[in-house]
């Protein structure tokens, strides 16, 4: 598809990725991104974590005369980034605030003298003058701006340092920049094309798909247990990440894991600096931990063998959710997206947007992100295709989420709605006071409680009329009226109230359906994983052994070096080279992930490993 007069370039970024990544094909999307920031345009390039950013600008630095300047907010990963570009043979470094003068002064030196390639940084720097002159007087070639959606406030994950980006276009009209960033609704994707000044730029939107990541979404009902079933049956063994709201949660659940034979690692912004840096580099660098944490952790983590990503709380947004389920399965083998969500997530992440700093816009911002995630958990349509819808994107069924496999029954829940609307607007009308779910379902249940008993509501006509639906079915159906707007949670004691459209069903006006809440069903055996060890499904029993020995050397050269496994080399890498067999360093350049680099470091250590 390209035209004539750049074929010179675009066989420059296929040999640059050829030789220094050692890939042979680019994915969706690279090859035109790399071709256009080459020829000197800007860009805005929306793709789903994991689709393949980095090569976006790291191939266009790498062929462009000068050091291409990478902004990125992940000022704690920026060494290992740096040790595995600098693995691959490229000249790279970073300036950040975790540097002490010295090594600072020497970074620059290189960048003045055009011996660095790529040069991370840390958006607060571009504020430093001193940052801006260094720049003036080297030689840039591009400008990356990762993460780009901290400029948006509609987004999820504002960095006011990032608004100050806008200027780099003022001061180097001519240096071609290129934004990159995995969040892609709408108004995000407008607002930091306003924001950075990229009104003029080509706008790149890939295929937000990652169709080996299975998501699975399932009532809350005992979290730890039910977190503990997946990882025993379906991730032993497995690298993975488990999402939870509060530093208290994290501490619980890691302490939980570990006391029941699961090596996890907690994570929180309320953790000492040091054990949280620890905590990281353990889960990169050794086999199959379980990372406990909260959303603090994980953004620009580029661990390709990261099996599954589960929720025990709600996510805030798709936009964070789908991020976060991104860093599962990065290597395109089979991974799992699993949320744990109930009523009690509803009420708690109602009461903290009703409580949340900021104006009343900024609240509905979160009411609306809040419930396209509710309506998500909710839906009896393909889960992937949802969210592909919400990111502007059509598809058809997956067949690769729960209700692909197995399709919930969409019941008419109109009735059992009339029924608890009522017991609200009752309880409402009786006493100027109102209460929670629970005591709702006790009355819908008939049951003679002491608070039943207080108030006197078994004389209430609703008493015992809810009696065809089991309890843990009547909290089902407050969570679905709460995701669909017919009922909302008010003050600090999650208090049920009617909405403007409550009306609507009480008055017969309006149906509702609701999904069927499916039995806890053990997963079928389709694509899964079976442990680390057995990761690699579809190796024979010949390369089994082999993939293993590799795996065992490749360990020890990553602790020999201080680097995380996968900077020597991924995986799906060593499984090719277990499948193959290669006998000679030529035949060896021909596996994808064997760049010119790694050939020279590794190659021998590699052929050796094998004939032994
Ligand atoms: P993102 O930044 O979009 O989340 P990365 O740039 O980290 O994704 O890429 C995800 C993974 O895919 C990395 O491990 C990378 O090495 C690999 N990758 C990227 N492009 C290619 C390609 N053309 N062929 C094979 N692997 C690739
Ligand atoms: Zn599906």
């Amino acid at each position: 598809m390209s035209s004539p007069e750049n074929d010179s370039e675009i066989s420059d970024a296929a040999r640059v990725l050829r030789r220094v990544f050692g890939y042979d094909t680019f994915r969706e999307g690279q090859q035109e991104i790399i071709e256009h920031v080459v020829g000197g345009g800007d860009a805005l390039v929306l793709m789903p974590t994991g689709g393949g950013k980095s090569l976006c600008y790291q191939i266009p630095a790498l062929v462009r005369r000068g050091t291409g300047v990478v902004v990125s907010p992940l000022i704690a990963l920026m060494q290992d980034q740096v040790d595995a570009l600098t693995g691959l043979g490229v000249r790279a470094g970073f300036l950040n605030s975790t540097q002490d003068h010295d090594e600072r002064r020497l970074v620059e030196a290189v960048f003045l003298a055009g011996e660095l390639d790529l040069l991370y940084l840390a958006p607060e720097r571009l504020r430093l003058d001193s940052t801006l002159s260094l720049l003036a007087r080297g030689d840039v070639s591009l400008f990356a701006i990762d993460e780009a959606h901290c400029v948006a406030q509609w987004g999820h994950d504002f960095r006011p340092d990032y608004l100050a980006l806008s200027a780099l276009h003022e001061r180097w009209p001519d240096v071609p920049r290129i934004a990159l960033t995995a969040t892609a609704t709408k108004a995000t994707h407008a607002e930091i094309a306003s924001r950075l000044n990229l009104g003029a730029a080509r706008h790149f939107v890939a295929s937000f798909d990652r169709p080996n990541i299975r998501y699975r979404i399932e009532p809350k009902n005992e979290p730890k247990r039910q977190l503990l079933r997946l990882l025993r049956t379906e991730h032993a063994g497995d690298a993975g990440i488990v999402y939870c709201l509060s530093r208290s949660s994290v501490e619980k659940i890691a302490e939980f894991l570990t006391a029941n034979g699961v090596a996890a690692l907690p994570y929180h912004a309320g953790l000492d600096a040091r054990v949280r840096a620890e905590n990281q580099a353990r889960f990169l660098r050794e086999d199959g931990l379980v990372m406990v944490a909260t959303i603090a952790f994980g953004m620009g983590i580029d661990k390709p063998d990261v099996r599954f990503v589960a929720h025990l709380d709600l996510p805030k947004s798709i936009e964070g959710y789908y991020q976060e389920t991104g860093r599962a399965g990065r290597d395109g083998l089979p991974a799992t997206a699993w949320l744990a969500y109930g009523l009690q997530d509803v009420i708690q992440q109602r009461r903290l947007i009703d409580v949340s700093e900021g104006d009343d816009a900024h609240r509905r911002r979160l009411g609306v992100h809040l419930d396209a995630m509710l309506a998500l958990c909710e839906t009896v349509d393909c889960r992937r295709r949802r969210i592909l819808d919400y990111f502007g994107q059509g598809s058809v069924a997956c067949g690769n989420c729960d209700t692909c496999l197995s399709p919930p029954e969409a019941w008419d829940g109109t009735v059992a709605a009339q029924k608890l609307l009522s017991t609200v607007l009752r309880l409402r009308r009786e006493r100027q006071q109102s209460f929670g779910a629970g005591h709702l379902i006790d009355i819908l249940l008939g049951r003679q409680t002491p608070k039943v008993a207080q108030f006197r509501h078994d004389s209430l006509t609703v008493f015992g009329v809810g009696t065809e639906l089991t309890e843990s079915e009547w909290r089902g159906v407050v969570r679905q009226l709460l995701a669909q707007g017919l009922l909302a949670v008010e003050g600090d004691y999650g208090t049920l109230v009617l909405t403007e459209s409550s009306g609507e069903v009480l008055g017969r006006r309006r149906e509702v359906l609701m999904r069927r809440e499916v039995k806890v069903r053990r997963e079928p055996a389709a694509p899964k994983s079976r442990g680390a060890a057995a990761a690699p499904a579809e190796l024979s029993e010949e390369a089994l052994p082999v993939f293993e020995r590799l795996r065992a050397w490749r360990a020890a050269t990553a602790k020999e070096q201080g680097v995380p496994a996968y900077v020597i080399f991924h995986d799906a890498t060593l499984r090719e080279i277990a499948t193959r067999s290669p006998s000679s360093l030529d035949e060896l350049s021909k596996v994808s992930g064997v760049g010119e680099s790694k050939l020279a470091k590794y190659g021998q250590q590699v052929l050796d490993t094998l004939g032994a």
